[in-house]
């Protein structure tokens, strides 16, 4: 009989657009840092799932890809997510699935290559903390294994936002972690969020963001459009008056300062989440001038009805 503490709530699918081929595998539910006064993760209570109930998973949906076979004592989700997968992509869960305990992962891993001989590579979301907490050779371990794509927040360049919001890291911590990842070898992908600052920081924002991603060099840039959630300090603070939000057309100025004013070496670079008033994307640096030129002529036109409507945003 399980005791109450087996008990693992599987968390709902949140993932990156580019793990949408992916088994969604959790490890683990909630944040590590729950701190981060914008996200709907703010105050959320870790779960670690334990190795063995992730490792019964998985030896059911070999069994179901082998043999088509389902168990009855196996949740319907992983039936129904393994269907249309084709064994190449595993996306592990939750909000910063690297906090599982090293020894665990790696054995989590293993598993997976030794179950999933085809798989190309296994995805996570990453807090720089999570990162900086393991060593150049346990980073390297996890490349290995297939553990190769690392997406993280970096959110803002400028410490005084990042403290604002909570991050619990400064720049050079950000930069340090992003520093390790690219040393392992390990694809990085990261996001930054327009209007974080407010009104009052835009400008900081936007260079201090520039700023970082150009330090980090990373190989996917996302940007995405702060969305206000109901039951976050951000939110409390804005409607209390003490934080006041950029407007649809003052994100599309500050995403322009950043992608004028970052410097990359070969970085595809988009703001297609569905949080943005506006769809950019291109490879940088070759695309600058075209991505530019979008975002200049948009904001000269200035007609709304070219943004995405607010009931069509997305967290
Ligand atoms: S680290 Fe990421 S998932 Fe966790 S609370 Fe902060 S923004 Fe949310």
């Amino acid at each position: 009989m399980p005791s109450k503490q087996d008990k693992f709530e599987r968390p709902e699918i949140i993932r990156p657009p580019s793990e949408w081929r992916s088994y969604y595998l959790p490890l683990t539910g909630g944040c590590s840092n729950n701190t981060c006064a914008f996200c709907s993760y703010y105050g959320s209570k870790l779960k670690v799932r334990k190795t063995d109930q992730v490792k019964q998973e998985i030896d059911a949906l070999a069994i179901y890809m082998k043999h088509g076979v389902t168990l009855p004592s196996i949740p319907g989700i992983v039936y129904e997510i393994a269907q249309y997968w084709d064994q190449r992509r595993i996306f592990v869960q939750d909000g910063d699935a690297l906090v599982y305990p090293y020894k665990g992962l790696v054995e989590i891993l293993e598993y997976l290559n030794e179950n999933f001989p085809t798989l190309e590579r296994i995805g996570t979301y990453a807090t720089p903390q999570d990162i900086l907490r393991r060593s150049q050779d346990e980073l390297n371990r996890l490349r290995e294994l297939k553990l190769t794509i690392f997406y993280t927040g970096v959110e803002s360049g400028d410490d005084e936002i990042l403290r604002d919001i909570g991050k619990g890291v400064n720049y050079h911590q950000v930069t340090e972690a992003g520093r390790k990842v690219k040393e392992a070898g390990i694809t990085f992908s990261v996001t930054v969020i327009l209007g974080l600052g407010g009104v009052e920081k835009s400008e900081q924002h936007c260079l201090e963001t520039a700023r970082i991603l150009t330090e980090i060099d990373p190989d996917y840039g996302g940007a995405l459009t702060l969305t206000l959630v109901p039951g976050t300090p951000l939110y409390e603070r804005w409607q209390k008056g003490e934080f006041h939000p950029i407007s649809p057309f003052q994100s599309l100025e500050e995403l322009k300062t950043i992608v004028e004013e970052s410097h990359f070496t070969n970085c595809f670079f988009s703001s297609m989440h569905a949080s943005n008033y506006f769809s950019i994307r291109g490879r940088l640096p070759q695309d600058k001038r075209g991505m530019l030129q979008e975002l200049e002529d948009i904001l000269v036109e200035g007609d709304p009805s070219r943004l995405r409507p607010e009931f069509l945003r997305g967290l």
